[in-house]
């Protein structure tokens, strides 16, 4: 078991990170890279919310990759990259503002579920898929896809631009089909450039 803390710059608090599990020492140390690396991005997002004391860090290699109640981040040790290290801690931020962040992006691209309750029920059906207005989405779309995912991808492919752009041209969604060379040009991409700026933040979190 061993702590990480991460210094905020626009606030006097610090970040905590507790892992519990075996990880190698390279991981540990990637883990860490990830962690601080999302934070220089984000701080600002992080002035004036609450956040949990303590995130408890699970690594297991029997588990799965997921953010649970509000301070728990589970991974799964093998295979584990900084890409999903980045989704997860998008989540984590999503949940301190209320899960507001994700809906705000849902808005103001114009994305959302034809008709949910039928998405349930056949979610297998791409038509009830989480449709993606203002396209294109991060890294493309499966029957899991929704705000909330929306919006980690987002920010997953905001701080890896280039690993996003491959992905999504592996998944059958490249840029270009939309005509965009780069995640940051697209409305996505400005949205966070946006957030992730003060004096827009403002105006946006309103
Ligand atoms: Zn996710």
């Amino acid at each position: 078991m061993s702590l990480h803390l991460v210094q905020l710059r626009h606030t006097a608090r610090e970040m905590r990170f507790e892992f519990v599990g075996s990880t190698r020492a390279e991981q540990e140390e990637m883990l860490i890279a990830a962690i601080n690396h999302f934070y220089k991005v984000t701080d600002r997002l992080y002035v004036n919310i609450a956040t949990p004391a303590l995130y408890t860090v699970h690594l297991d290699a029997k588990g799965g990759n997921n953010f649970q109640k509000q301070d728990q981040i589970h991974f799964n040790p093998l295979n584990l990259t900084e890409w999903t290290v980045t989704h997860e801690l998008a989540h984590s931020l999503d949940s301190a503002h209320g899960w507001r962040l994700s809906k705000m992006m849902r808005e103001h691209t114009g994305s959302g579920f034809r008709c949910k309750a039928l998405h349930q029920v056949w979610p297998q059906w791409k038509l009830f898929w989480y449709r993606v207005g203002s396209p294109p989405p991060p890294c493309g779309i499966d029957k899991n896809f929704n705000a909330v995912e929306d919006f980690a991808e987002t920010v997953t492919a905001f701080i890896f631009p280039e690993e996003a752009y491959r992905r999504a041209a592996a998944r059958g969604y490249p840029y270009e089909k939309w005509g965009y060379g780069n995640f940051h040009a697209t409305l996505r991409g400005r949205f966070l450039a946006k957030l992730f700026e003060p004096e827009k933040q403002t105006a946006l979190l309103s």
